[in-house]
């Protein structure tokens, strides 16, 4: 198992999207739980992507 050390928590990590400035952020949820998110900038192809893909029924949905 692997621990992550504690001084990491809020770590900012610069990158993780090829097309803008997007930010990696490191947070210890609950002991033990860890959440690493991609921080876009607005304007990012890419994160407009994923927004439209969340809220788009999923390809296979058939009324
Ligand atoms: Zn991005």
């Amino acid at each position: 198992m692997t621990v992550i050390p504690e001084a990491l928590n809020g770590t900012v990590i610069p990158g993780g999207c090829d097309t803008c400035n997007a930010e990696q952020r490191i947070t210890r949820i609950e002991p033990l739980l860890w959440s690493i998110g991609i921080a876009h900038d607005d304007w990012c192809p890419t994160w407009q992507q994923i927004q439209a893909l969340r809220t788009a029924p999923p390809a296979t949905f058939r009324p």
